[in-house]
């Protein structure tokens, strides 16, 4: 099957989880992947327990075989500005080399690439060892909100050794990087309000002031050097593993590269054995990502703001869990709250930390897996992968692991010039076909 044509119908599909208008791209993105999976003989449907409705499909089982669980979301980002865009969002188009699209990258491209492995195997009459079984969610890019119940009402058919998901980042064709760690996110909305309403400066001075208490809060919560004020912060943190710190030294890519990209003056480092390479890895944070309050207009308005408030999301590292995270932010906030303000704190759905310590896995069959995945990636990449953790997070994962009790296998075959979630969203064409390439010699080899 032509993997540009399998992509160009998929793309078309205008499946912005985020957006009602976008019901029917749902719709079809949900189409298109049964139509596929029917293409194969392989049993497949839609299921839905309140959200967007998981493509459900599988091979016939059989007892004694390895059973591996291939994940994928067909839902997107909304396109936003179009203006930004060199060609529609929805329309597959290829340029030097590259894919456009929304979705190439996140995730149509990376789980597509598994898809038409399978497909390549079947149509040519070769047969699958493994038992297949495939989730391909509609609600990723929303945060995943229905998958805990899905999950645990389909855990019975949903067994497997492991899973395979293609949505994590490699540095390049020839330096693949198989994710072994993802931080988990805890997130809330803070709003502290000193009078019911805007108030004339005029009777200033000793009227509490909702952005400077915001602000007090919020530059409490770091330490000089920005380490994470907040007592018992990092008291679960457990530091990474020799073979992890090996690893990191295989990355080909140097602080002072990051800073460049970024365009940062300079790196501030809240732990001085950790470079910012291996800070944006092994340790927790907090971030501010949104603040506002009082007059935003032009000129001066002379008020005292009655309300401020700021988004913050932590990101959680191995054996960090987000329960206690909660609890220790949500006591400091009310601790340091001025007492003339009162406050709200308002948490969003929160996600576990992953890890795989690739050097004591206890399943066997996720050891011949992981073996396997090292010969493979080097017979077609060219060199064998890089094992690392990644500063981002993908719900689904620890929610595998928790619900279901597998562990994942994260191979990235999207970079960091495919500019996911932005416009002109794209992924090499050779990334594709030789993930495709190896997905089928890998799938031909699971024994
Ligand atoms: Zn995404």
């Amino acid at each position: 099957m032509d993997m540009k044509k399998f992509l160009a119908d998929y793309i078309a599909c205008k499946s912005v989880s985020s957006d009602r208008s976008c019901a029917a791209g749902m719709a079809d993105a949900r189409r298109h992947l049964v139509k596929f999976f029917k293409s194969l003989s392989i049993d497949a449907r839609e299921i839905s327990v309140g959200g967007h409705a998981v493509v459900f499909a599988k091979t016939e089982q059989k007892p004694n075989r390895p059973t591996i669980l291939v994940y994928g979301h067909y839902d997107v980002q909304p396109a936003d500005d179009l203006e930004l865009w060199d060609s529609d969002p929805f329309t597959l188009v290829e340029r030097g080399g590259r894919l456009y699209g929304r979705g190439a990258s996140d995730n149509k491209g990376g789980h597509s690439a598994m898809l038409l492995a399978i497909g390549d195997t079947l149509a040519a009459g070769e047969k699958i060892f493994a038992n297949l079984k495939f989730v391909i969610e509609g609600e990723e890019e929303i945060g995943s909100c229905s998958m805990p119940r899905f999950l645990r009402e389909m855990r019975d058919e949903l067994g497997a050794d492991f899973a395979i998901v293609a949505d994590t980042w490699s540095l390049d064709e020839k330096n693949i990087v198989i994710t072994t760690g993802l931080r988990g996110l805890v997130g809330c909305e803070i709003s502290v309000r000193g009078c019911s309403s805007d108030i004339h400066s005029g009777y200033g001075g000793c009227i509490p002031n909702a952005i400077g208490a915001l602000a007090d809060i919020c530059s409490s919560l770091h330490a000089n050097g920005g380490a994470i004020n907040i007592p018992g912060f990092y008291d679960a943190v457990t530091p990474p593993e020799e073979w992890e710190l090996l690893q990191m030294k295989r990355l080909p890519m140097s602080d002072a590269d990051m800073q460049k990209l970024f365009g940062i003056k300079q790196f501030q480092l809240p732990d001085a054995r950790f470079s910012a390479l291996e800070t944006m890895r092994f340790l927790p944070t907090l971030e501010f990502n949104g603040i506002c309050g009082g007059f935003q207009g032009d000129g001066i308005k002379t008020i005292i703001p009655h309300v401020a408030s700021a988004k913050i999301t932590c990101r959680l590292v191995p054996n960090q869990d987000a329960e206690s995270v909660k609890c220790l932010l949500q006591k400091t906030l009310v601790d340091r709250c001025p007492k003339e303000m009162l406050l709200s704190v308002k948490f969003e759905q929160a996600s576990a930390p992953y890890w795989i310590d690739v050097e004591r896995i206890k399943n066997p069959a996720f050891v011949k897996i992981m073996k396997l995945v090292d010969s493979e990636i080097e017979d077609v990449f060219g060199n064998g992968p890089i094992y690392l953790r990644d500063g981002g997070s993908i719900g689904i994962v620890p929610m595998m692991k928790s619900i279901l009790g597998i562990d994942s296998l994260l191979i990235g075959l999207s970079t960091a010039d495919d500019n996911i979630h932005g416009p002109n969203e794209s992924i090499s064409l050779p990334m594709v076909e030789k993930g495709r390439k190896f997905f089928r010699s890998l799938f031909s080899k699971i024994r």
